[in-house]
Formats: C-alpha cells, sequence, structure tokens
C-alpha cells in the first residue's frame, strides 16, 4: 500500500538505508543515532521521535494468515506484509481443526510469525473440556520439540452473534483459559461480540490479567473499566475506517500506548479496500487512519504501537 507521506530527497535516501532491517549499515546507524540522543537528551532514546529516521516497523497482532483464503499463497502474503513495514505477525489459534496447519505455517516462518494457543468462543461446545485438553497435548508437545514459546492465550473469549446456545460453555471455557494464561504467565487475546456485561462480570473475578481486546467494539468507559480491573490493550483494526464506525470515536480517546494494531486478516478489511480480502499490507492503511484520528503523524503511531505489542506479547 504506497500511502504513507514520504520523505524527499536525502531524508528518503537515509529512510532507504534505515528501512532495511537486515541492513547492517542500518542497524550501526540507528545505534549511533540513539547513544547521541541518549547522550544528549539524558533520557531513554526510544521515547524520541525522530520522522526521518524512524524505520516505520508494524506488529500486525492478530491475523489469520493458514486460513484458507491464502492457502497456496501464504509466502507472497508474507513478502507483501514485510514490504509495507509489517515484520512481525501474531497469529491467533482457532481449534483442533485449524491448529496443526496454523503450527506449521509458524514453524516454516519462526522469525515472522509467532503462535498464540487458545480456544475460539465460536468453537465451544458441550465437548470443549475434550477441546481443551488436545489443546494442552498440543501445546506441550510443540514446546518441547521446538522449545520456542507462544506469545498469548487466544483468541478466546466470548460470542452470542449466533446465539446463546452455549453461553454457559463459552463462560466456563474462557474463565478455565484465563487462569491458564496466568498459570503459564502469558497475556490473552480476547474476541468479544455482543457480550461486554457477561465479560465484564468474568473479569472482575480475574483482575490484574494482562491481554488485548482484539477488533475492540466497546465503549469507552468498558475500556475504563477493563483498566482498572487489569492491564488492558485495545487492538484496532480496519472497522476503524469504515464510516459512522463508532470505534474512531473510541480510538480518538483511548491514549496510544493502549493501543495495539491488527488486521483480522482475511476479515474487516480496511477502506479503500472494504468488502475485499484483507491481508497484513493492509496495516499501514490502519495506522495511517489513527493517526488522522489522533493528530500524530503515521511514523509515531507505527513506533508506539510497535512498542505496544512488544511489551505485551513479551517479543
Ligand atoms: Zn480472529
Amino acid at each position: 500500500m504506497k500511502t504513507m507521506p514520504r520523505p524527499h530527497g536525502k531524508a528518503a535516501a537515509i529512510c532507504h538505508l534505515l528501512r532495511n532491517p537486515r541492513g547492517f549499515e542500518a542497524k550501526i546507524f540507528t545505534f549511533l543515532l540513539n547513544i547521541s540522543v541518549f547522550y544528549h537528551a539524558g533520557t531513554h532514546p526510544t521515547k524520541f521521535y525522530f520522522p526521518i529516521f524512524d524505520t516505520m516497523i508494524f506488529i500486525d497482532t492478530h491475523c489469520h494468515v493458514s486460513d484458507e483464503a491464502f492457502s497456496g499463497e501464504e509466502e507472497a502474503y508474507i513478502a507483501r506484509a514485510r514490504e509495507a513495514g509489517v515484520d512481525l505477525m501474531l497469529l491467533p489459534d482457532i481449534d483442533s481443526s485449524e491448529r496443526p496447519a496454523m503450527f506449521a505455517l509458524v514453524d516454516k516462518h519462526p522469525d515472522t510469525l509467532r503462535p498464540m494457543i487458545g480456544l475460539y468462543p465460536g468453537s465451544v461446545g458441550e465437548g470443549w473440556k475434550d477441546e481443551i485438553d488436545d489443546m494442552v497435548r498440543f501445546l506441550d508437545r510443540w514446546e518441547a520439540e521446538t522449545r520456542r514459546k507462544v506469545v498469548a492465550v487466544g483468541e478466546i473469549g466470548l460470542d452470542y452473534h449466533e446465539g446463546k446456545e452455549f453461553a454457559r460453555e463459552q463462560k466456563e471455557a474462557l474463565e478455565w483459559q484465563l487462569d491458564f494464561a496466568a498459570r503459564r504467565g502469558l497475556p490473552v487475546n480476547i474476541h468479544l461480540r455482543d457480550a461486554m456485561g457477561d465479560f465484564l462480570e468474568i473479569i472482575r473475578r480475574h483482575k490484574g490479567l494482562r491481554g488485548n481486546m482484539h477488533a475492540y467494539s466497546g465503549s469507552i468507559e468498558s475500556f475504563r473499566e477493563l483498566q482498572r480491573l487489569g492491564d488492558w490493550y485495545i487492538g484496532v483494526g480496519g472497522v476503524v475506517t469504515f464510516k459512522n464506525a463508532g470505534l474512531a470515536e473510541v480510538v480518538r480517546d483511548v491514549p496510544l500506548d493502549r493501543i495495539v494494531l491488527e488486521t483480522d486478516a482475511p476479515y474487516l478489511t480496511p477502506v479503500p479496500f472494504r468488502g475485499k480480502r484483507n491481508e497484513s499490507s493492509c496495516i499501514p492503511l490502519i495506522a495511517a487512519k489513527i493517526a488522522e484520528l489522533k493528530g500524530v503523524t503515521p511514523e509515531e503511531v507505527a513506533g508506539i504501537t510497535t512498542d505496544n505489542a512488544k511489551n505485551l506479547f513479551g517479543i
């Protein structure tokens, strides 16, 4: 997506150098720059904002790269994402039917794709405990074999959009997984649809959790309530670009240091591609919209939201 305003001339040349994260010269240059900023400012260099030197690195904190919508095109998907500055993509887990394919893809791209583990609320039925057993077995085996860690327990939550037939089971599965995340010292990635009241009731019993509300659709009041109960971020995606979406108003009010970027690809494609298949390379469009709403530059949105994702997911 070529939507970002880019500097010209010398600045553009320096930007180009720094945009290549593998470039040895770029790394040395950034290192020296940070040292000098640190020396002159007497504070932490990453808190400083230099548009010319910024590398515009993004993290897509929620995307389904192993979805069948991208079948056979995964390599091209990742290449396009990296071209757009999205260096890291976090993949939510769904259930035992999709898990092996997702982890197989992650294992092929360990530097670019990082997995979550979790049972999606839409996959919770009467047999949810068997699904959970399967999930824990899978995770323990994967961690032992690869000596790597998942970044979060997700996507987990409540979804009453299609009805409340399994509302009780969804709540039980969610509470089990919140405890599991706490035991394993992992943040949570929450999927929530038409169920904020029940969710807040559960979170009041599970204070002190860390996590993010994927595709946040709640009010500013609900966000503040969550902040009182734990360490919460909101995931902002393509919906923020939709006309008449109340999310834009919420994003104006939520501090930038509480926002992470996400696409939820292949769903929720931002304007002007709404209705088409979404993918991680659309992240700069979302950053640009947030920048517009908050009156800051896209580079600043990139820098702060990437720091937020790193802090939250320990990456
Ligand atoms: Zn999702």
